[in-house]
C-alpha cells in the first residue's frame, strides 16, 4: 500500500534539520550528560499562576468544544496587545485563536496558497518554515538575506530576487529572527513592504519574538501604509510566557482571511482547549512587566555572551538584537556549521544547531540556545570558543 506523497514532500526526502538534536536526545536517554543548547524552550515552566488558572478554568467547567475562532475575551486581549504594541487597530474579527503558532503558520499558507503556488520566506528561517509552505502543496523557495547586512532584507536584492519568482503569491518573514537575532529596522520592514506591493504578494509576518527584543524596536510590516490589508501576523504565547506545550498562538488578518482560517479550523484543528483559551486570557491581562520577566533571563545571558566571546579565536558573535539565541560565525575554523556542531557533540557534548539547518544563507553559523542557567551557559561558551580556537590555524 503506498502513502500519499504529502509527506515525503514535506521533507524533500532529505532530513528535517533537527538530527543533532535527535542525536543529542539519545545521548541523554544512553546516560550522557549533554548540554542542550538546540531548541528554543525556555529553562523555566510555566508560571504556576497561569497554571491555576488553567486548572480553575477546567474544574469550573470549561472542558467541552469552543468555537472555531476562539473564545471572545482571548480574541479581544490578543487584538488589544497587537494594538498597543503596533498601534494598528485591531479588531476581534481580526483574530483567531490556533494551537500555537505554528498551526498559524500552516493556516496562513494553506488560506493563501493552492497547490502549484509558489510561497516565498526569507533565510535564514525558522527549521519548519519549507515544509510548513509545501504540505500546502506549494513551491517553496528561499529568498536570502546575508550576513554582511546583519541578516536583515536590502531593498535591492529583495526586490529582484521576489521579481525572477513570477508565480509567487506569499511572502514569509519573521523579526525578531530566529535563527539570526535580527531584528529588522525601519528601512528592512519598508524594502519588505515595498517588494510585496510591488509584487502584489500577501505578507506573512511571524512575530513571536515580538516580546523578546534587546535593541531597538519590534517593527510589525503590518503597521506600515497600505500593508494591514495584505498581512497576516502570525503570534504564540510560546515564547512571550512560557507556555510552549499550551500549544496556544493567533493569527491576525484582515477579517476575510480570519474567516477562512476559521473554517480551515473545522476540519483540522477544531479549535484550542477552552481551559488553556481561559489561562492564555488571564496571562494576557498580566500585561508586558509580566513578558519582560520572562524575557529577562535571554537579555542577561546575551549580556554575558558577548562580554565572553568578545576576541574569542576561530568564532565571532553575530551580536543579536532580539529573540533567545546566539549566531556563531565559525568559518574561521574551516568547518561547515554541520560539521562543527557534530564534532562538538561528539567532543564536548554540548548540543548547538547547525547554521544549514536554516538555509544555505546561515551556512558556516551555528545557532546557540541561550536555553540553560547562567553559570552552565557560561560554562558551555568557555568550551565552544576553546573548541573552536583548537580547530582554527
Ligand atoms: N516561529 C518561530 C520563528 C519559532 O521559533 C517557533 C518555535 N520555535 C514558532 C514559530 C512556533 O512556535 P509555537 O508553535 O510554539 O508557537
Amino acid at each position: 500500500m503506498r502513502l500519499a506523497r504529502r509527506v515525503e514532500q514535506i521533507t524533500g526526502g532529505e532530513g528535517d534539520g533537527w538530527e543533532i538534536y535527535y542525536r543529542a536526545r539519545a545521548m541523554k536517554a544512553a546516560g550522557v550528560a549533554v548540554t542542550d543548547l538546540t531548541i528554543g524552550e525556555h529553562d523555566i515552566r510555566t508560571d504556576p499562576a497561569i497554571l491555576r488558572a488553567m486548572h480553575d478554568s477546567a474544574v469550573a467547567g470549561a472542558t467541552g468544544y469552543t468555537v472555531g475562532a476562539g473564545i471572545d475575551p482571548l480574541r479581544r486581549a490578543v487584538a488589544e496587545r497587537a494594538e498597543r504594541m503596533t498601534g494598528v487597530p485591531t479588531r476581534p474579527e481580526n483574530v483567531v485563536i490556533t494551537p500555537g503558532g505554528q498551526a498559524a503558520l500552516f493556516a496562513a499558507h494553506m488560506v493563501l496558497l493552492d497547490a502549484g503556488d509558489t510561497g516565498l520566506y526569507l533565510s535564514p528561517h525558522y527549521a519548519t518554515y519549507p515544509g510548513t509552505i509545501r504540505a500546502t502543496g506549494a513551491r517553496a523557495v528561499a529568498v536570502p538575506t546575508h550576513a554582511e547586512a546583519g541578516f536583515a532584507p536590502e531593498p535591492g536584492p529583495l526586490g529582484a530576487a521576489i521579481a525572477a519568482q513570477p508565480g509567487a503569491r506569499t511572502l514569509l518573514m519573521n523579526t525578531p529572527n530566529n535563527p539570526t537575532g535580527a531584528v529588522y529596522g525601519q528601512e528592512a520592514v519598508q524594502a519588505v513592504a515595498e517588494a510585496v506591493l510591488a509584487a502584489d504578494l500577501w505578507l506573512i509576518s511571524d512575530e513571536v519574538y515580538d516580546c523578546q527584543v534587546w535593541e531597538g524596536a519590534h517593527l510589525s510590516p503590518r503597521a506600515l501604509p497600505g500593508m494591514a490589508a495584505r498581512t497576516v501576523v502570525v503570534g504564540s504565547m510560546s515564547k512571550s510566557h512560557a507556555m510552549t506545550g499550551s500549544r496556544l498562538g493567533w493569527v491576525i488578518a484582515p477579517p476575510e482571511v480570519a474567516a477562512a482560517v476559521t473554517e480551515l479550523a473545522t476540519s483540522t484543528t477544531y479549535g484550542v482547549p477552552p481551559f488553556i483559551q481561559h489561562a492564555a486570557v488571564w496571562a494576557l491581562a498580566q500585561g508586558p512587566a509580566f513578558e519582560a520577566r520572562i524575557a529577562e533571563p535571554f537579555r542577561r545571558r546575551r549580556r554575558l555572551a558577548l562580554a565572553l566571546l568578545a576576541g574569542a579565536t576561530g568564532l565571532s558573535v553575530v551580536p543579536p538584537r532580539g529573540a533567545m539565541y546566539l549566531m556563531l560565525d565559525v568559518r574561521a575554523t574551516g568547518l561547515s556549521g554541520a560539521a562543527f556542531a557534530a564534532a562538538l557533540l561528539e567532543a564536548e557534548a554540548i548540543a548547538v544547531m547547525p547554521g544549514e539547518s536554516f538555509g544555505a544563507a546561515a551556512a558556516g553559523h551555528v545557532r546557540v540556545a541561550m536555553t540553560v542557567a547562567d553559570d552552565a551557559f557560561a560554562d558551555a561558551l568557555g568550551r565552544i570558543a576553546a573548541f573552536a580556537a583548537a580547530r582554527t590555524g
